[in-house]
């Protein structure tokens, strides 16, 4: 007896496309936009969910002239109210050459459940 709702946790499952550790909730994975078998009447109910951006920062990055490549790595940390790290990813390293530049955009999105 289910009353269809989703029960919004934080539980997690592996996207079975890319692998990612995304929410269980999840209707779609964030890391590869592929849509996601799940119960029909749970998707119905998660398109009502209002869900909003939290965050989203934007940055750039160059190398400015003919040198020798760069090398970079970019990682990010989330923490909780009390400072202590609860996750530490390293999202993406690579090289850049004379007047390469590279732009990353960190996201938040936020699921809220259905009013009651
Ligand atoms: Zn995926």
């Amino acid at each position: 007896m289910s009353t269809g709702r989703v029960a919004l946790t934080g539980k997690t499952r592996i996207c079975p496309h890319c692998k990612s550790t995304i929410l269980e909730s999840a209707s779609v994975c964030p890391a590869c936009q592929h849509h996601l078998r799940f119960d029909p009447k749970a998707i119905a109910e998660r398109r009502m969910q209002a869900t909003f951006s939290a965050l989203r920062v934007e940055g750039a990055f160059r190398h400015p002239e003919e040198a020798e490549a760069w090398e970079y790595s970019i990682v990010v940390s989330v923490r909780n109210d009390r400072g202590e790290e609860v996750a530490r990813k390293v999202v993406g390293v690579g090289a850049l050459n004379a007047n390469e530049g590279r732009s990353v955009t960190l996201s938040v999105d936020v699921f809220k459940p259905p009013e009651k």
